[in-house]
């Protein structure tokens, strides 16, 4: 069984879950490739340069714009967050496909480069849902919990525009909906 290996871009609100689901996926699918993303914002506890984030200053992450290193960048809650060109292309000529985590500006964006890429929407079951679901994660401050709830509104907007929406409802669920996604488009 012959897969072409592909580019999706996996985006959704803050809270949606997109990160566990995307992880429940790379359990079963060890042979995707692994992107590490840049970003302005400070390191979360927990979190290490270079595995969760490159963590950059605003003049690094100047330099490398400039210098054309990003595959797609964007101002994301406050904070700029991009794909280096070099972690996507490394991946794909190695014949590995990859997932970008990344938010709804930065995907339409990827399109443009890429009008391969599959671009896929996680939702929420509800706003209610998601509210509760990032309150619970206990990660933000509540002025970033208000700014990424309002921003929400607006990055559901934009879902009709991606190619496939999964809606979050059940992990396990979501996660297998996923996994077919990808096979899928791997097939064609
Ligand atoms: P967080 O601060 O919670 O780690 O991420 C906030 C948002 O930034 C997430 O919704 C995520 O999708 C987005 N994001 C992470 N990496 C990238 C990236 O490389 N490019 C873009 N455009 N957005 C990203």
């Amino acid at each position: 069984m012959s897969r072409t290996p592909k580019l999706f871009v996996v985006s959704g609100p803050s809270g949606v879950g997109k990160g566990t689901l995307v992880s429940l996926v790379r359990e079963q699918r060890p042979d995707l490739g692994l992107t590490v993303s840049a970003t302005t914002r400070q390191p979360r506890p927990g979190e290490v340069d270079g595995v969760s984030y490159h963590f950059l200053t605003n003049d690094d992450f100047d330099r490398r714009v400039e210098a054309g290193e990003f595959l797609e960048w964007a101002n994301v809650h406050g904070n700029r967050y991009g794909t280096l060109a070099s972690e996507v292309d490394r991946n794909l000529s190695a014949g590995k496909s990859v997932i970008l985590e990344i938010d709804v500006q930065g995907a339409l964006n990827v399109r443009k480069v890429f009008p391969d890429a599959v671009l896929v929407f996680i939702e929420p079951p509800s706003m209610e849902v998601l509210e509760q679901r990032l309150r619970g994660r206990e990660t933000e401050s509540e002025e970033s919990l208000r700014l990424r709830l309002a921003d929400a509104a607006g990055e559901l907007e934009l879902a009709p525009r991606y190619d496939e929406r999964i809606v979050n409802d059940d992990l396990e669920r979501a996660a297998s909906e996923l996994l077919r996604v990808l096979e899928t488009h791997e097939m064609n």
